[in-house]
């Protein structure tokens, strides 16, 4: 009886393994296939490339690298990648993690030690928000290093989700249409800035990096909060997700599809040039009639469903 019931809880265990494999390796083929089929949209990486992974010790930017490494070995192009970490003399920082882990993983990397903390703390009057100024050195830093490394792209590891709440931050608190770019141009005009984990959600990250066990190092090592309104625009967007399942998902489609003669900006459209055309105009004004939605979220949401579903 005992012997049935050790065999029967060895099978129970078992199948409870495989369900827990069965899942990551699905989870893993979605990061996979959304990281590059974001590298392929914005052409991030080419042929040639050297890709600087900015490396902060988060999950973002370890789940990032470690999805960076796997499509460099499948990949039909050849790029190569240097991990950058930047030591910033935060007290408690655990110097040893990174260099360890990286060097675990057999490929370049360049720890860069500036104490940007003690600039910071001397700069900033006691209680003032240091962040602002903290990733100005950083950003300078980061650069520096890029021209050193003689990097062509700097990867960043925001997500779908930072994407998402910088477009609301810059419409609550700035008065502009903006949010975070899967690709641009470095505010200096030297470098090109890149973000491969724009497809990815921020729940899939975190659910990798528990399941792959990076060595984490915490980021309220500064003692600085996290940035307040950031905060509450995820609580915001969390809420929301959690009372309209897809709305997230339509909003990010909605910055990949965007009218700007449905805006308001003259410099974006030129709406002193509008002329009759007398043959209907696809997207033309409906004067009075109130927007229809109901088989568009549908299309939506059966898209939203491909999209998950296409690493599957
Ligand atoms: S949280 Fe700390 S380390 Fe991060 S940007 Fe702000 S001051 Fe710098």
């Amino acid at each position: 009886m005992n012997q049935l019931t050790s065999a029967e809880s060895s099978t129970s265990s078992h199948s409870a393994e495989n369900k827990q494999k069965y899942n990551f390796n699905k989870l893993q083929k979605r990061l996979r296939r959304n990281v590059g089929k974001a590298i392929d949209d914005f052409k991030m990486i080419e042929d040639g490339d050297k890709v600087m992974v900015c490396l902060s010790g988060g999950k973002d930017s370890y789940t990032m690298l470690d999805i960076l490494l796997f499509l460099r070995k499948i990949a039909p192009i050849h790029f190569d990648i240097v991990a950058v970490n930047l030591d910033q003399k935060q007290p408690g920082f655990p110097e040893h993690v990174l260099p360890e882990y990286l060097a675990s993983l057999g490929i370049d990397y360049k720890i860069v030690e500036e104490d940007t903390y003690s600039i910071v703390k001397d700069k900033i009057p006691e209680g003032k928000t240091t962040c602002s100024l903290c990733s100005r050195l950083r950003r300078g830093i980061l650069y520096r290093t890029a021209k050193e490394l003689g990097a062509t792209k700097i990867a960043l590891g925001h997500h779908r989700d930072d994407m998402l709440e910088t477009l609301f931050l810059n419409m609550f608190h700035g008065g502009k249409l903006k949010a975070m770019p899967p690709k641009l141009v470095s505010d200096n005009g030297e470098h090109i800035v890149i973000r491969p984990l724009a497809y990815c959600s921020e729940k899939d990250i975190q659910k990798y990096s528990d399941a792959a066990s990076f060595p984490i190092i915490p980021c309220n090592l500064c003692g600085s909060q996290e940035n307040l309104q950031r905060q509450n625009i995820k609580m915001m967007l969390q809420d929301w997700n959690k009372r309209f399942p897809g709305r997230i998902e339509s909003m990010f489609r909605a910055i990949q599809n965007v009218a700007p003669s449905h805006l308001a900006d003259k410099n974006l459209y030129d709406f002193a040039a509008i002329q009759t055309t007398g043959a209907p105009v696809a997207d033309g004004d409906t004067a009075f009639d109130a927007p229809e939605f109901k088989d568009e979220l549908a299309e939506e949401n059966r898209s939203d469903v491909q999209i998950v579903n296409l690493a599957d």
